[in-house]
C-alpha cells in the first residue's frame, strides 16, 4: 500500500522533528543526510530501525522531544536480555487512548460495557492501554490485573463483566475454571479482546465455546505505543489497523524491499504523529500480509492477516519459505504425536539439493510407519516439500526451559 499525501506530509514532520533533536535518529539521520522525502521511491530508502537500535540508545537515547515533554516509559525486555525504554508525551499517550477506544468501537464495545481487565499493569505496555482506551470509550472498566482466578471469576461474576481482556492463555485458563466449575450460567461475557500472539484455532475454539464469546484479535507493539493499533472485526477476516497513526509496510524479511500487496512478509511500520520516540520504518519481525479490498464489515480502514509468525524464525527449503507453527499445525493432527519435534536441514551431495530431516516424537501404541506417512504426505499437500521423517520414542528429544531450538541448518557448513 503506498503512500498517500497526507502521510507522507507527517513523515516529514517525523523527519525534521528527529533532525531537530539530539536524540539517537537525529544523529544517524544527521550523519546519513538524511532529509525530506518526496515519492515513495524516496522513502523506500529510508534506513530500517530495530529493535537493536533501541537497545543501543538504552535508556532514554530515542527521546525525541525536551524532557519536561515526557510523561511517563514503557519498556519491552524481549528475549535476548537488554530491555528498551520508551518515552511518551501526554500526546503519545492519548493518541494511543484513542486508537484503543477505536478498536473497542470496532469489536461493537461500547459505554454500557464492562471490561474486565486481565493483562498486566506496570513497565510493559498491556494493562494499562486497555485501561486507558476503555476509559476514553466511556465503558466500566474492572482493572484487574493477572492471577487471582478466584477473585476473577467472583469479579466476572458479581460485576456482571461483558467483555474479557487477556493474553490467549489467561482467557484460555479463565474458560477452563468456568466449565470445570459450572459457571457458564453464571457469567454475562459476550466479548474477548485478546492480544494478537500466534494460537491456535483449537484454542481458539475452546475459549470462544466454553466462554461463549466471540473474540477479537488486539495488535501492537510496545516500541509503537502498545497494542491497539490494530484489531479483528465482526467479518472475522484479517486485522484493521489505524493509518492515520501507522503507516504499514510488508517487506521481503531477507532482501529488505517491499513485496506486492497480498503477499507475505515481516510487518514494517512507521509512527506518523508520535511525539516522544518516532520511528520510522521499524521492522517488527511479526508475519502477515495486506489483504487487498474492502472487509465486509464496511470498516474503511485497511487490513492486515492475523499473525503468522516471527521472520526470525523462517527458514528455506527448496526455494519454500517455511515456519515452524506451519510443522507444528500439521504434528497437531495427527493421533499419538506429542508436540516435541526437531528439524535438520542439509544439503544432498549427489543433487544437490535441499534435504530435510523431520524427528518427530511419538506414543509407542501408535504404528510409527503410518505415522510417518501420514506426515510427510501432509507437509508434502499442505508447504509442497516433502520431508523425510524419523519417529522416535516420547522423551528422546533433549528438552529446554528456555525457547526450544527447533531448526538446526547444516547446509552453510556444507554438510
Ligand atoms: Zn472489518
Amino acid at each position: 500500500m503506498k503512500l498517500n499525501e497526507r502521510q507522507m506530509e507527517l513523515i516529514n514532520k517525523q523527519i525534521r522533528r528527529l533532525l531537530a533533536s539530539d536524540s539517537y535518529y537525529g544523529k544517524m539521520y544527521r550523519e546519513m543526510g538524511v532529509t525530506e522525502i518526496h515519492s515513495q521511491e524516496d522513502f523506500e530508502k529510508l534506513p530500517f530501525s530495530s529493535k537493536d537500535d533501541l537497545r543501543n540508545a538504552y535508556p532514554l537515547g530515542i527521546m525525541a522531544v525536551p524532557e519536561e515533554e515526557i510523561v511517563r516509559i514503557h519498556s519491552s525486555s524481549g528475549t535476548t536480555g537488554k530491555p528498551v525504554i520508551i518515552p511518551y508525551t501526554a500526546k503519545d499517550v492519548d493518541d494511543w487512548a484513542i486508537m484503543f477506544a477505536r478498536c473497542y468501537k470496532t469489536a461493537g464495545i461500547g459505554k454500557l460495557d464492562r471490561i474486565q481487565i486481565t493483562p498486566g499493569y506496570g513497565l510493559w505496555t498491556a494493562g494499562i492501554g486497555f485501561q486507558l482506551g476503555a476509559e476514553k470509550l466511556g465503558a466500566m472498566t474492572i482493572p484487574m490485573g493477572p492471577g487471582n482466578t478466584e477473585k476473577q471469576l467472583q469479579m466476572m461474576i458479581d460485576l456482571q463483566s461483558t467483555v474479557i481482556t487477556a493474553t490467549s492463555s489467561y482467557a484460555l485458563l479463565l474458560a477452563e475454571e468456568v466449565s470445570k466449575r459450572e459457571l457458564k450460567d453464571k457469567i454475562t461475557l459476550k466479548k474477548g479482546v485478546i492480544g494478537s500472539e500466534r494460537w491456535g484455532d483449537k484454542m481458539r475454539a475452546r475459549i470462544k465455546n466454553e466462554l461463549g464469546i466471540q473474540l477479537y484479535d488486539i495488535y501492537g507493539l510496545t516500541e509503537i505505543y502498545g497494542p491497539g493499533i490494530g484489531i479483528s472485526c465482526d467479518a472475522e477476516d484479517g486485522i484493521h489497523y489505524w493509518d492515520d497513526y501507522i503507516y504499514l509496510e510488508i517487506i521481503d524479511p531477507i532482501t529488505g524491499k517491499p513485496v506486492p500487496d497480498g503477499e507475505e512478509g515481516e510487518i514494517v511500520l512507521t509512527t506518523l504523529v508520535k511525539e516522544g520516540a518516532p520511528l520510522l520504518r521499524f521492522r517488527t519481525h511479526d508475519l502477515s500480509r495486506i489483504i487487498p479490498g474492502k472487509c465486509p464489515c464496511g470498516c474503511e480502514y485497511p487490513r492486515i492477516d492475523i499473525i503468522k509468525g516471527r521472520s526470525d524464525d523462517m527458514f528455506k527449503v527448496r526455494g519454500v519459505n517455511m515456519f515452524p507453527n506451519q510443522i507444528e499445525e500439521i504434528l497437531r493432527s495427527i493421533p499419538g504425536v506429542s508436540s516435541e519435534y526437531a528439524i535438520a536441514l542439509g544439503r544432498d551431495e549427489e543433487t544437490n539439493k535441499d534435504v530435510m530431516m523431520l524427528t518427530v516424537e511419538a506414543d509407542y501404541n501408535y504404528s510409527f510407519a503410518e505415522m510417518s506417512e501420514a506426515i510427510r504426505e501432509q507437509i508434502k499437500s499442505r508447504i509442497g516439500v516433502t520431508p523425510k521423517v524419523n519417529i522416535v520414542p516420547i522423551g528422546t528429544l533433549p528438552r529446554s526451559e528456555k525457547k526450544t531450538k527447533r531448526v538446526t541448518d547444516y547446509r552453510e557448513q556444507g554438510i
